[in-house]
């Protein structure tokens, strides 16, 4: 049987049904919210669920050696360092490095930079909306041709390349009515665009 799988990744559901999630950001007093729904999709949108322990295991601690981390959480030193550091790169932690007296060596301190956590939200959920609005603008743009069997869908010039056929399954491709996606597409923006509205 041809990939199903593509199928899903058309019409955007899953993903566009977690950015919803995501981002129908709470506020208060003008100010969004930091809960820790909020701070697991963060970190896990920029850098990935295995860096959720040590975010959380930073929360409420200050200047954390990276020894303890590793230590407290069961991993490899090598690997903590590589999950802080890639943490690091979007500012949702911070260090500070000091020589040990004892040892000789350079330590890392720790720290969970909580307040980052609403801007990067932000700027994550703009960059949703920027995607979302290109790929509307190439639905509405453009004719698309598609296998009867869903293995396979393309815009006209690439349709033409393939003779109208299907590289997966050899069927004559058909144009799709793209409508559907079109209206679905702009109405999920609205909903990430005003999330207030959305009952
Ligand atoms: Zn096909």
């Amino acid at each position: 049987m041809p990939a199903k799988k593509n199928r899903l990744s058309w019409s955007n559901s899953r993903n566009v049904k977690k950015m919803e999630q995501i981002y129908l950001l709470k506020k208060k007093n003008g100010k969004i919210s930091i809960n820790k729904k909020l701070i697991e999709e963060v970190v896990t949108e920029l850098v990935g669920d295995e860096a959720l322990p040590i975010v959380f295991y930073l929360k409420g601690k200050k200047k954390i050696s990276e020894f303890i981390v590793a230590e407290e959480l069961d991993l490899e030193i090598h690997k903590t360092r590589n999950l802080l550091y890639r943490l690091y790169e979007h500012n949702i932690v911070t260090f500070l490095r000091k020589k040990d007296k004892i040892k000789g060596w350079y330590i890392c301190y720790w720290d969970f930079n909580e307040k980052m956590i609403p801007e990067l939200a932000l700027k994550i959920k703009q960059n949703k909306i920027n995607k979302l609005k290109k790929r509307l603008e190439q639905e509405k743009s453009n004719t698309f041709y598609m296998c009867k069997s869903a293995c396979a869908r393309m815009i006209f010039d690439k349709a033409i390349e393939y003779n109208f056929k299907c590289h997966e399954c050899g069927e004559i491709m058909q144009e799709q009515d793209n409508k559907r996606t079109i209206e679905f597409l702009t109405e999920r923006l609205k909903e990430l665009e005003n999330p207030e509205k959305k009952k």
